[in-house]
Order: C-alpha cells, then structure tokens, then sequence
C-alpha cells in the first residue's frame, strides 16, 4: 500500500509506514457524553471511518481505541467554566451516569445509521480511574506535576517540545485559547490532571486518590486509554482540528512525559462544519442533528454523501440546498447502479484486466491524502465506462463501496419513484445529447435538455462530465 497522509505534527504529506507490519494502532478522541452529537462532530468521525476503511481496504488490521468522556471535562478545554456532564445533569434533571448512558448510547446510533464501523475498544473513563491515577503518579514521580489549591497540575514548562504540535508562541497559544486565567497555575498554559478541589458543591462523579477525593481532567483520560488499549507507540491520533492547540498538545506532553520518548507517529485532523452563519457550537443552543435531518426527510446516507464530496482537510458549509443536490445525486446514482446490477446475466464474464485498472485508479486517488472526491470521478467514470460490462461494474461499484460505505446496491424504498426503464431512457437521452454537444448542435442538446426536463430529470454538467438527478 503506497498511503500518503497529511501529518499535523511535521505540517507535510508523509507516506504512512505502520510500526508493526501489516497492522495499525489508532485512536480517536471520542465525545462527551453530555448532549447529542452536532453533524460537524459527525463530521469528523465520518473522516476517521474513511481513514480506517481506506487502511484496511490496503489491507492492514487496525485496532481502534475510541473512548467515552463521561467525565471531567470543563466548558473550556483549558479547564475553565462549567462540567459538561452535570450541565446535562441539571438541564435534564438526571443523574450525571443517567445522561451519559443516554447519550452515548444515541451517539453510537448515530453513527451506525452513518455507516461508521464501530471501534475495536470503546473504553468509558469513568471505569478507568485506577488507570488515570497511575499516569498521574508517573508524572508526578517524573517532577512533570505541582499541587496547588488541592489539584494536581501539569507544569507546561517541565516538557521541551510542548509546541511542537502547533508551532506556536506561548503568547500565540494562549491568545488562541479564551481561558480565564487561573490565579493558581503556575504557567496560565498549565492544566489540571486531577481536580482535587471541585468547584462544584455534591460533585457526584468523585474518586479516592493519593491527592485527595476528586475526579480526573478531561486531557489525562485520553493518554491513559490510549496508553492502555494501544501501547507505549501509536501510529495515528485523530481528531478535529479544534484539538491541535489544547487537547492534543497536551496529551503530547503527558503521555510522551510519562513515557520519555516519542509517542504518536501521525496526528491526523478533520477540518471544521460550519453553518452559514458561523460555528457550529452545543454551547449555543441550537444545533444541528442526525435526527433533525432524518425528521427533514433526509437518510442519513445522504449526509454521509455530501460529506464525503470534500476534503477532510477543508472546511465545509453545510446548507440544506447542498444537502438536498446530494440526495438528488446518490438517489440517481443508486438508481444507475440498481440498473447495470439487473443487467447482468448468468453468461456475463469478467475481464480482469480491465478491473485492476480501474482498482489501481482508485486506489492512486483515495491513498493519496484520501482524495474521495476523485475517488468519485473514478466511481462515475466506472458507471458510464462503455467498455464495461455489468458484471465488471458490479464488481468495481461493490469494491469501492468498501471505502465510501454508501451501500450503492440498496435502494431505499421510500425514494423508489423511478423505474428502471426510465433511468434507460434518460441514460439513452443523455448519450444523444452529448453527442449533439459534441457536434454543436446546440439545439438539438437543448431540446433534450427540455425533454428531459419534462420528465422530471435535472441535468447538471460538471467537470467530470454530466450528472442528473430527480427533480423533487
Ligand atoms: P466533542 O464531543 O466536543 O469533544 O467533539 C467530538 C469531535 O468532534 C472532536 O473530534 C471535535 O474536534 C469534533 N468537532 C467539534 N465541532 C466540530 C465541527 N463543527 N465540525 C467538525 N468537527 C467538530
Ligand atoms: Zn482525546
């Protein structure tokens, strides 16, 4: 496999070479369960799957560690502000445990309906205490920590190399992160391992330690997970981007502090959904949801589609206009394959050569930085390729759905308002025309245009040729 990814931590595209052949270990920062996912922060596990599908498509075994924060962590990633667990505990008058059960069970459905396989472990923190409070007596053993004001913080200044993440100042850091300084850290970049004196009267999450009763920060469980399920190397470290300047620059220092070598080979990061009119935020009340677009009348496969159509390394608007051309498209194309799929008899045969052709085309695209949206071009130059036959496009369509996971050989039964006939004739329209085109025979191409228009079918010429949808 000839993988190139885009690496946070050298700010390059680097080949990826595993640790271990033929295996790799990654983890992802999984969410606090404290509300429902937003569809940015599916986003970005929508980004993680395609990475894991397209590793284990080159065939590798990946284990994946993706854990559950139900604990610790502030409205500030910088230890500031209020616990986000008990803000869903009091908005919704449930026990702390009780809503984190809740949401993490919802966010699990969520990314099943997305097609998002699941980790190989999936550890809660709070049945990880012991395994936190050992990292934090390492760094404490190790002179990484000080106590002040009865918690136990991480003093930045002890770890050379704790910008490396970011390539950024103190000042820049500190500038990025909105913290209202606490008088009680000895660097305002320092952060708190465990919270030994809780701001909050009847804390309920709380645990014996060697620094008193509390309960852990939010940056020490992923090092302790991770560290435990994967090892002291890692091959890859995701999350979205907002984790580059706090989370993830702190992990760095604390599990590379514990472990006194280099920790993480690749830090990969999904680039941001934003809504027209700015961040996406669960702070600010209103978000968007899975089950809001479900309840709109979009599967939510469609969200899987026009996100998979962009860069994970490029920001994304989401509108409902864009959402709605992408279910006209995967509607379409599902339709194209659903025909060239009953095309194919018991006499068709296969040319091999052909397929590996295509297959080396894919796979030049999606393992370069995982290019989807070429990975499309290829997908729909397979559907329109003449020189294939049924069976050939069956096999490449199946084949790269194993990275898209976009099941392209089912149809949902409440789109079917289409009969194969007629994706026919509108396949058929559509040659013509662009054979008119090619001729200049603009009149003719605009007469079909209109016919085609009076079938309901919309047609959009793009550079990688022409697409049409159903007109709703
Ligand atoms: P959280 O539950 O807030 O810790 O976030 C879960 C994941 O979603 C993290 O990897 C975040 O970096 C990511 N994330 C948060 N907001 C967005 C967004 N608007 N777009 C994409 N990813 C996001
Ligand atoms: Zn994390």
């Amino acid at each position: 496999m000839n993988l190139r990814i885009y690496n946070t931590l050298t700010k390059i595209k680097e080949k990826f070479i595993s640790i271990e052949d033929g295996k790799v270990k990654m983890y992802t920062c999984g969410p606090t369960v404290y509300n429902f996912a937003h569809i940015g922060n599916l986003r970005t596990y929508i980004f993680e799957d395609i990475l894991k599908r397209v590793l284990e498509y080159g065939g590798y075994e990946v284990k994946h560690v993706m854990n559950i924060t139900d604990v610790g962590h502030l409205q500030s990633d910088a230890d500031t502000g209020e616990d986000k667990m008990k803000m869903g505990a009091e908005r919704e008058h449930k026990s702390v445990l009780e809503v984190a059960r809740f949401y993490e069970d919802a966010f699990i459905k969520d990314l099943k309906k997305l097609n998002i396989k699941p980790a190989t472990v999936v550890p809660r923190a709070t049945e990880h205490i012991e395994d936190i409070i050992n990292l934090i007596k390492t760094l404490e053993e190790k002179g990484y920590t000080y106590i002040a004001n009865k918690n136990v913080y991480f003093s930045i200044d002890m770890f050379e190399g704790y910008y490396k993440l970011t390539n950024l100042t103190s000042k820049e850091l500190q500038a990025g992160s909105r913290v209202d300084v606490d008088p009680f850290k000895r660097n305002p970049l320092d952060f708190v391992l465990w919270f030994g004196n809780s701001k909050y009267e009847n804390h309920i999450l709380q645990w014996d330690s060697p620094w008193g009763v509390g309960f852990p920060g939010w940056h020490i469980e992923c090092s302790s997970m991770a560290i435990k399920y994967l090892g002291e190397y890692m091959d890859i470290h995701c999350g979205g981007v907002d984790h580059i300047p706090v989370h993830h620059t702190n992990e760095i220092a604390q599990s590379e502090g514990a472990l006194g070598h280099k920790w993480v080979n690749y830090w990969m990061h999904g680039e941001f959904l934003i809504l027209d009119n700015g961040k996406m935020s669960k702070s600010k009340g209103e978000f968007l949801t899975l089950d809001k677009l479900i309840k709109r009348g979009f599967d939510p496969l469609v969200y899987r589609y026009y996100v998979l159509q962009s860069k994970y390394r490029k920001p994304l608007t989401f509108s409902y206009e864009r959402l709605e051309e992408s279910k006209k498209s995967l509607t379409a194309l599902k339709y194209k394959i659903n025909s060239i799929i009953n095309n194919i008899d018991e006499y068709t045969s296969k040319d091999e050569y052909k397929i590996k052709k295509y297959k080396d085309e894919f796979n030049k695209y999606i393992n370069d930085d995982l290019n989807l949206a070429n990975g499309f071009t290829v997908l729909f130059n397979v559907v329109k390729d003449d020189d294939l036959n049924s069976l050939e496009k069956k096999v490449l369509i199946e084949d790269f759905d194993k990275v898209f996971g976009l099941d392209f050989t089912k149809i949902n039964k409440e789109n079917k308002n289409i009969s194969e006939s007629k994706v026919n004739l509108v396949e058929k329209l559509l040659k013509e025309r662009e054979e008119s085109r090619k001729n200049k025979d603009w009149e003719k191409s605009d007469k079909i245009r209109k016919l085609l228009l009076e079938m309901d079918i919309e047609i959009l010429d793009t550079r990688q040729g022409t697409r049409w949808n159903i007109k709703e």
